[in-house]
């Protein structure tokens, strides 16, 4: 309701230090779809498997190069852009996201923490080299020892970049208020992220989650209908 935006909007105005926790669903207005919903990629074969990546170089590479084609041109949302717009504003400290499509960044978001990697990115997967993502969808090897490479997002079966975690657990400690948005909150260790704040926490999401009962206000529908109605009430 009305009343509840505005009430985030004066939690905003009033906080010290808020982070944002996104997932899939802040990118689904920008075309991308998520994981779990009805039409989400987990439907279709999922490949972001470590092991598919190791067993089944092509079938992997395949998945990811049909991502990319897709998807890979896709521009940011309202969404995206009010989050860059209150970090200006310095109300945002930091983005904490799941997402690989960078589109927090092409928003203008200048502290990202991505969790799970970006498909912008690639490395060797025989030498650890940074590479051009483009060199792994044309599927041309690492420049330095011919090995394959691999795009830089976690897979299932991946270790979690282990700085990036640190400093997103730290992030949440210091948080007064934490502003979950377009996730179902199902995917570990993310999901626990927020409650390591002591401070308030608000959920922005499409469908209900399991964790709900733990926020202190949620709001139902769509993030960039949401946060447009959120940032007139700060102004
Ligand atoms: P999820 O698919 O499990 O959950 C997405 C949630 O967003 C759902 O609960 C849905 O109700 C909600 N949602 C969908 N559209 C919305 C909208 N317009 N406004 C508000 N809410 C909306 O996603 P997750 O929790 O991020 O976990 C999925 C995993 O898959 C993540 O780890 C992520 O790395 C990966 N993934 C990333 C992308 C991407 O980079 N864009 C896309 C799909 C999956
Ligand atoms: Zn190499």
């Amino acid at each position: 309701s009305s009343h509840d935006k505005e009430r985030l909007a004066s939690w905003i105005k009033g906080a010290k230090s808020m982070v944002v926790l996104t997932g899939a669903g802040i990118s689904t207005e920008s075309g991308i779809p998520d994981f779990r919903s009805k039409n989400g990629l987990y439907q279709k074969q999922n490949a972001f498997y470590r092991s598919i990546l190791e067993n089944e170089y092509d079938r992997f590479y395949g998945f990811c190069k049909d991502l990319f084609g897709k998807y890979g041109d896709s521009q940011p949302n309202a969404a995206h852009e009010i989050m860059a717009k209150w970090e200006d504003e310095s109300y945002v400290s930091a983005v904490i996201t799941q997402n690989i499509d960078g589109l927090h960044q092409k928003a203008g978001s200048r502290n990202v923490l991505e969790l799970h990697g970006t498909m912008n990115r690639a490395s060797c997967m025989d030498c650890g080299k940074p590479a051009p993502a483009r060199d792994f969808y044309e599927k041309i090897g690492c420049q330095y020892c011919g090995g394959r490479l691999r795009p830089d997002i976690v897979l299932f079966g991946d270790q979690l970049p282990e700085d990036i975690l640190k400093r997103s657990f730290q992030y949440c400690q210091e948080a007064d208020l934490v502003l979950v948005i377009g996730s179902s909150l199902i995917v570990s260790p993310a999901c626990d992220l927020p409650f390591h704040s002591r401070g308030k926490k608000v959920l922005i999401n499409k469908d209900e989650v399991d964790k709900k009962n733990m926020f202190d206000l949620l709001l139902y529908g769509s993030a960039g209908d949401i946060l447009k109605d959120v940032d007139n009430f700060i102004e």
